[in-house]
C-alpha cells in the first residue's frame, strides 16, 4: 500500500471498536467533538509523510520502491537513532511540544521486542523474532497507527502480579492456551491515543518471577478485536476550538485511555512472549531505553516553548532586565539545552546488542536525561508562573475579551509594557496556563516511567567500582584491588619542583 493519507487513516477507524468518552459510547471516533482532536493530531503523521518538505526525513523507499514510514525500521546504528530523534523533534515542534501520536509510543515498543525476542529465541528455542518481523512488515506495508500498552492497572503495588488478592486480572495475563493462539484478560492504564489507533502492541510492565509466568506476555492486536473496551481519559479541553483560552489542550488530546482485554484471542503469529518470565523485565527495560530517548527529545522541544513563553512574558511585563528574572531565564535555558544535549548523547553513545546488528540508546544517559527534566519540570513551571504573575490564575475568559462591552476595558487594564498589544499578552498568559496544568505536571513525571524506575536503572548501571577506585587512590587505601583506569595512573602528587 505505501504511505497512507490522513483520510485513509480516518476511514480505517470506522471499524466497530468499543470506545467510551465522558460517559457515552462513541460510535464515530473521528467525528466526535473531542476525540476528533486526537484523530486530527494523530493524522499529522500522515499529512507530514505526504509533504515533500518532510518526506525524505520521515519515509524511505522499501524493496518494492514504495515509500514506507522510517519509524517502522529496526535501529541498526547511531545514524538511525539520530534520525529517529530528528523525526520526534519535528513532530514535537509542529504539535506544540506533543509529538503526533500515530506511531510515537509504540515504535519504541516495536524496537524493544525487536531487540529482546532474539534473546528469547536463543535461550528458549522459540520463534518470536520472526513473528515480530512479520508484524513489522505488516505495519509498514499498511502504514498503520499503533499504541503501546505496557502499564498494567496493577492493583496493590506492593504485590507481584500472581500474588494480588482481590482478583488475578490486575496485570494482563494468559487465561487459556489454544493450539492456534492464546486468550488474554486484564487491563492496561494510561494508554496514549489507543482509542484512535489501528493496533495495540502489548508488552509487560515489569520483571516477573516463575509464578508470574502467565503474566509474561507480549502480543499485537487490532484495536477493534472482540473483547477490547477502551475508556477515554477525561479531556483537558473544556471548549473544543477555543484556541485563545486553550492554545495547546484544544489542539492536542492525547487520550491516555484505559484498555480492557476481556478474553481476547491472539493468534500465535502475533505473540511475542508467552510465559518466558525471565524476559518480561528485559522487554520493559528495553522499551524504557527507547522511550526515554523519545521523552527527552520531545521534552527539549516543549522546553523551548516554555522557556520562550517565559522570555516573552518577561518582555511583555517589562521585567526582562531584573536580575531575578534573568536568573530564572538562565536556569530555564540550562534545563532546555541540557535535555537536548543528553538526548543527542544517548544516540551518540548507543549500545550494540550482542550477536545482532541492532542498537539501542545508551541506557545510563537516557535514564539520567528523563530523570533530570522530569525532576525539574515543576521548578520550571514555577519560574514561568512567577514571571507571568497571578493573572495566570485569574484572567477572564476569551468570551469576555471578545464581548464588545468588556473588550476595551480589558485592553486598557490588562496592558503590560507599552508597544505590546494587550491581546498578545493575554494569549501568552493562556499558553502559560495550559503549559503549567496538573496534566502537564503529571505527564512529565510519570509518562515514560516514574522517577523511581529511572533511579533503579541508574543505580543498577552505575560503575561504582570506578568511583570507588578513584576514592581509594586519593585516600591512599591499598587493599589489593585493581582497577583498569585508576591502577595504572602515575603517582600523584609528583613533587616536580624538587
Ligand atoms: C499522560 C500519560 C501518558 C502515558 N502513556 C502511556 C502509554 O502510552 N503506554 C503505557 O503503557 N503507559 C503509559 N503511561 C503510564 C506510565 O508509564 C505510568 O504512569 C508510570 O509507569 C507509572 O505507573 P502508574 O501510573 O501505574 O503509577 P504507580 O505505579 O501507581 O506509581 C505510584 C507510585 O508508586 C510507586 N511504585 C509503584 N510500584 C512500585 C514498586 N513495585 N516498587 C516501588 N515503588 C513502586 C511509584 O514509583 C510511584 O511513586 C502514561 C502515563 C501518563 C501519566
Amino acid at each position: 500500500m505505501g504511505i497512507r493519507t490522513a483520510q485513509q487513516y480516518f476511514d480505517s477507524l470506522n471499524d466497530g471498536r468499543v470506545v467510551y468518552c465522558l460517559g457515552e459510547r462513541v460510535n464515530d471516533v473521528v467525528h466526535h467533538p473531542i476525540l476528533s482532536i486526537c484523530a486530527d493530531w494523530m493524522a499529522v503523521d500522515y499529512a507530514l509523510q505526504q509533504d515533500p518538505r518532510y518526506q525524505d526525513l520521515l519515509t524511505e523507499k522499501n524493496d518494492r520502491g514504495e515509500r514506507a514510514s522510517f519509524v517502522f525500521r529496526p535501529q541498526r546504528n547511531r545514524a538511525d537513532l539520530l534520525r529517529l530523534r530528528e523525526i520526534v523533534k519535528l513532530w514535537a515542534r509542529i504539535c506544540f511540544g506533543k509529538p503526533t501520536g500515530a506511531k510515537f509510543v509504540a515504535k519504541d515498543g516495536l524496537n524493544a521486542v525487536t531487540v529482546v525476542t532474539p534473546r528469547v529465541d536463543r535461550k528458549c528455542g522459540t520463534h518470536y523474532a520472526q513473528n515480530v518481523e512479520t508484524y513489522r512488515q505488516y505495519m509498514q506495508d499498511n502504514d498503520l497507527s499503533f499504541a503501546l500498552a505496557m502499564t498494567d492497572v496493577k492493583g496493590d503495588r506492593g504485590l507481584r502480579p500472581s500474588k494480588q488478592v482481590q482478583h488475578q486480572d490486575f496485570y494482563v495475563r494468559i487465561v487459556e492456551e489454544r493450539r492456534d493462539g492464546i486468550v488474554v484478560r486484564g487491563a492496561k492504564a494510561h494508554i496514549s491515543q489507543a482509542p484512535l489507533a489501528n493496533e495495540l502492541l502489548v508488552v509487560p510492565c515489569r520483571g516477573m518471577r516463575e509464578d508470574d509466568k502467565a503474566y509474561a506476555v507480549s502480543f499485537a492486536v487490532p484495536a477493534n478485536a472482540k473483547g477490547i473496551t477502551m475508556i477515554s481519559a477525561e479531556p483537558e479541553v473544556k471548549e473544543p476550538g477555543n484556541y485563545f483560552d486553550y492554545p495547546i489542550s484544544s489542539s492536542v488530546y492525547i487520550n491516555d485511555a484505559m484498555v480492557i482485554f476481556d478474553d481476547v484471542f491472539i493468534p500465535n503469529e502475533r505473540v511475542f512472549l508467552k510465559g518466558e518470565w525471565q524476559f518480561a523485565g528485559d522487554i520493559a527495560y528495553m522499551f524504557g531505553n527507547f522511550h526515554r530517548l523519545s521523552a527527552e527529545t520531545y521534552k527539549a522541544a516543549e522546553l523551548e516553548l516554555l522557556t520562550g513563553a517565559a522570555a516573552l512574558m518577561a518582555e511583555y511585563n517589562g521585567i526582562e532586565k531584573f536580575t531575578h528574572v534573568q536568573e530564572k531565564l538562565t536556569w530555564l535555558t540550562m534545563l532546555t539545552e541540557a535535555t537536548e544535549i543528553m538526548g543527542r548523547a544517548a544516540c551518540e553513545h548507543c549500545v550494540t546488542e550482542p550477536d545482532s546488528d541492532l542498537v539501542y540508546p545508551n541506557p545510563m544517559i537516557a535514564n539520567i536525561a528523563k530523570l533530570y527534566f522530569s525532576d525539574n519540570w515543576h521548578q520550571a513551571t514555577k519560574y514561568v508562573q512567577d514571571i507571568a504573575g497571578g493573572i495566570v490564575a485569574t484572567l477572564p475568559s476569551a468570551k469576555d475579551y471578545m464581548n464588545p462591552e468588556t473588550r476595551d476595558l480589558m485592553d486598557k487594564y490588562f496592558g503590560g509594557k507599552a508597544g505590546v498589544p494587550t491581546e498578545n499578552r493575554l494569549r501568552l498568559v493562556r499558553l502559560i496556563k495550559d503549559m503549567s496544568s496538573a496534566y502537564e505536571d503529571v505527564i512529565t513525571l510519570h509518562a515514560e516511567g516514574s522517577p523511581a524506575a529511572q533511579k533503579l536503572a541508574i543505580h543498577a548501571l552505575a560503575d561504582f567500582d570506578r568511583y570507588k577506585a578513584a576514592a581509594k587512590r586519593a585516600a591512599r587505601i591499598h587493599d589489593g584491588t585493581d582497577h583498569p583506569i585508576y591502577s595504572p595512573l602515575p603517582e600523584f602528587p609528583m613533587r616536580l619542583s624538587k
